[in-house]
């Protein structure tokens, strides 16, 4: 299907008319115009606010893992401490990206249908282990867990841990991201998710820490953070930027901030709650242990007794309503519902959603 009446996929989400118009626009040179320049800080400006934060926030012109990649390869080198809080495959994954650049990794790995259980084991291991770096992700798209970053914030400073890093790529304008008050160094965002752009640009906070480390590692490559952190200012990029990319990504800040973030946020909960409430109506299991831990930007649920996840998709479709398969040891049990961005719509919730 190319094109989809209702999207409830867990991103790429459905672009808004607003959004596209800004493809419209036979854009001048993104290497050499002051407009493009200022559109880039205006639009890392509006991150800051949708992150909480008054830490740089860098765009890249790329889909999310382009700033998963430059956080790692540009703050860590071989040798180094990296200490991974996992509730799923995006949590294990930072495993793998941080032996991929020769660092010592340990992991606690809870299982995947809850959030972090046991902060004591997390502090334990701090404590034992004194990474240069924590990972987390605050919501595994793959089974709509929810993690909260409060206690993790309080550890890292608790220990001097140099940085921590957090995958915010699926959960950023649905939800709080505190970066500050949670003494996040790297938050990551992508702009197919809750900011309902293709999934052409990307973007990461970047505390000072972290620029004092990306300085000392000077990390060389097409996904190098250091190059950016003067680029606008001086009007010298290290490659050339997508300026529609941009102006989409800006546009997309914008609408929410117009809407205000905490009523984005309101309107997340809202349309998750009634997405709950009719899967549960409908009979069908919500794979999170316990409903608290699930996002407000996506729901993971059980494929319906009866059905296979083939047979449930097509008959979903049929009725005009995508929603998105899983991965790994959830692939072909449990479905997910993207109810982020232009999908937190309730007016069409209400009208469309009856599942079986
Ligand atoms: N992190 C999370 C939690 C995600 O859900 C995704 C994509 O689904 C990514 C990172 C990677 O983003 P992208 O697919 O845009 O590279």
């Amino acid at each position: 299907m190319e094109k989809y009446n209702y999207g409830f996929f867990p991103g790429p989400v459905s672009v808004p008319e607003r959004i596209i118009r800004m493809s419209n626009n036979n854009y001048g040179s993104a290497d050499v115009e002051p407009e493009f320049f200022e559109l880039y800080k205006r639009c890392s400006g509006n991150l800051q606010k949708i992150f909480n934060t008054q830490n740089d926030v860098v765009v890249m012109t790329g889909e999310g893992m382009l700033v998963l990649w430059s956080g790692i390869k540009s703050c860590l080198q071989k040798g180094d401490r990296v200490l991974c809080i996992s509730t799923g495959l995006f949590g294990t994954g930072m495993i793998d990206m941080a032996k991929a650049v020769g660092c010592e990794t340990d992991s606690v790995i809870f299982p995947s249908d809850c959030s972090f259980e046991d902060m004591d084991l997390i502090e334990i291991k701090i404590a034992d282990f004194r990474p240069k770096m924590i990972t987390a992700v605050h919501c595994e798209t793959p089974s709509g867990i929810l993690n909260d970053m409060t206690r993790l914030g309080e550890l890292k400073k608790k220990y001097n841990i140099p940085l921590f890093y957090v995958d915010a790529v699926s959960s950023v304008g649905g939800t709080h991201v505190d970066v500050d008050k949670h003494n996040i160094d790297i938050c990551l965002g992508g702009s197919q998710k809750v900011m309902s752009c293709p999934p052409n640009s990307c973007f990461m906070s970047v505390s000072a820490r972290a620029w004092e480390i990306a300085e000392e590692i000077n990390y060389q490559g097409y996904d190098a953070l250091l190059p950016f952190r003067d680029a606008a200012e001086h009007g010298y990029f290290p490659y050339t930027q997508s300026w529609v990319n941009i102006a989409q990504l800006n546009e997309a800040a914008e609408m929410i901030l117009e809407e205000g973030l905490d009523n984005a946020i309101k309107r997340h909960e809202m349309c998750a709650e009634e997405i709950r409430s009719r899967l549960k109506s409908a009979g069908i299991k919500l794979f999170p242990r316990e409903e608290r831990s699930s996002s407000p930007t996506v729901t993971a649920a059980y494929v319906p007794e009866g059905y296979t996840w083939d047979v449930f998709d097509k008959k979903m479709r049929d009725k005009g309503i995508v929603l998105g398969g899983n991965y790994g040891d959830l692939a072909g049990k449990v479905f997910r519902v993207g109810h982020m961005g232009s999908q937190a719509n309730i007016n069409t919730i209400k009208k469309i959603w009856n599942l079986l």
